[in-house]
């Protein structure tokens, strides 16, 4: 039978939680978890993590990209299954956020039981957060044989290309990274667990959920222009105000999110000019997020939206300038790897859930190359990105079973 040797699941836990404290103290900015792409903090972490593991049973390598594999040195002539999350973090981030993924991965792996019919490869990415170059997933793009080349040309807040920072990594050739095929190849899947970022499974008073899929997203920045006039004199209806068309805007969206529940629409960046107290603004310019689960209901929403504000635009005599700057297509989970997910959430809580991500993932990019599942556990009032995430104990200890399981489910699948 290929089950993990029993019990042993709270010291497991007790040893994650630990190694969950330690990761947050490898950061760039000491007094808050900041753990930027190829970063110090980010090689000592490889560092770290390397010391826990004991060299005569695994093989531990960063490639070209930063990103840490662990793979048992037993290999079989099979096919992988690789699990893991991001080690990157946002700026002033929680503890949980990626490392939780990986941890609950390399417990898998050191805990997995020997008769396993594939291999069980862990994988901690470099980036998936794109805190330091503003563009997400870059170690799974990599990975997945789908780095663009433009990439390397970004820069960071200090003016550090990308082809740079990998330079002074250690990355002799970046250049290389973008023409790369998939470095990974006869991949049976790609499993994650990452904490939820959202309220649901708190609400459903459950600890795991499995995750069915992952929402399209289109993002667009927006200028409606107007006339500056003199706050004083100008009447209401004489003015081309920008900021007001933004305001009802906002309202627009509210309403028409609310006929769409699963539809999210966030305007949370806005620049106003001239953004004097006296003077009716000129030009707004402001971003635009849309997610839905569905592809098409969110192209649909997208235009419709479009429609809405140009014809507000119309009637207020404001110009409009509407230009998506990222169209993410929605990503399906497999189902057969997320029955195993389902499956094992029912023996460790009293049953399952499956709900949709709106937030993007690393299987986002590992879909291009293999089937992907994923786990969320319940993180406190859905909080992410921010140091009072927090995960239960109990929650912990639940998920790191749950997780054994997922791996016990889909070995029975690969029999
Ligand atoms: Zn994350």
């Amino acid at each position: 039978m290929n089950t993990f040797p029993m019990s042993d699941f709270e010291a497991r836990t007790e040893l994650l939680k630990e190694r969950l404290e330690i990761i947050a103290t490898h950061t760039d900015e000491p007094g808050s978890i900041t753990r930027w792409f190829l970063s110090p903090s980010l090689r000592k972490l490889h560092e770290t993590i390397r010391g826990w593991l004991d060299p005569d049973k695994f093989i531990v390598e960063v490639d070209a990209i930063a990103n840490l594999h662990i793979r048992a040195k037993k290999r079989l002539d099979a096919p992988t299954l690789l699990c893991g999350s991001h080690l990157d973090s946002v700026r002033g981030a929680g503890k949980y956020d990626g490392p939780l993924g990986f941890l609950l991965a390399l417990d898998a792996l050191e805990h997995a039981p020997e008769e396993l019919p594939f291999n069980l490869d862990v994988v901690g990415f470099s980036d998936e957060e794109g805190a330091r170059f503003q563009c997400a997933y870059l170690g799974s793009c990599y990975l997945a044989g789908k780095f663009p080349k433009d990439y390397l040309y970004l820069t960071d807040e200090n003016g550090v290309s990308m082809k740079q920072a990998l330079k002074d990594w250690g990355t002799e050739n970046p250049e290389a990274l973008a023409d790369s095929p998939p470095t990974v190849s006869n991949l049976l899947g790609y499993f994650e667990a990452h904490i939820e970022q959202g309220p649901i499974l708190e609400e459903q008073r459950l600890s795991c959920a499995a995750v069915s899929g992952i929402a399209a997203q289109n993002r667009a920045s927006v200028v409606f222009r107007g006339t500056a006039a003199h706050a004083g004199t100008t009447p209401w209806p004489l003015r081309r105000d920008s900021l007001v068309g933004v305001a009802e805007f906002i309202m627009m969206l509210e309403k028409a999110s609310e006929k769409d529940l699963p539809l999210r629409a966030t305007i949370g960046m806005i620049e106003n000019h001239p953004n004097a107290s006296n003077v009716v603004s000129e030009w707004t310019k402001f971003s635009l997020d849309l997610r839905h689960p569905r592809q098409g209901a969110l192209d649909l929403a997208s235009e419709e939206f479009h429609a809405l504000a140009l014809a507000m635009c119309d009637r207020r005599r404001l110009r409009m300038t509407w230009d998506y700057v990222m169209r993410q297509p929605s990503v399906d989970c497999d189902l057969k790897l997320t029955r195993c997910v389902e499956q094992a959430l029912r023996s460790v809580q009293p049953r399952s859930l499956t709900i949709p991500s709106g937030a993007g993932h690393d299987a986002v990019a590992m879909s291009a190359i293999c089937p992907t599942a994923m786990m969320f556990i319940r993180c406190r009032h859905g909080i992410s990105h921010h140091p009072d995430e927090f995960v239960t104990p109990q929650d912990l200890r639940v998920s790191v079973e749950a997780y054994s399981k997922v791996i016990e489910n889909i070995a029975a699948q690969h029999k």
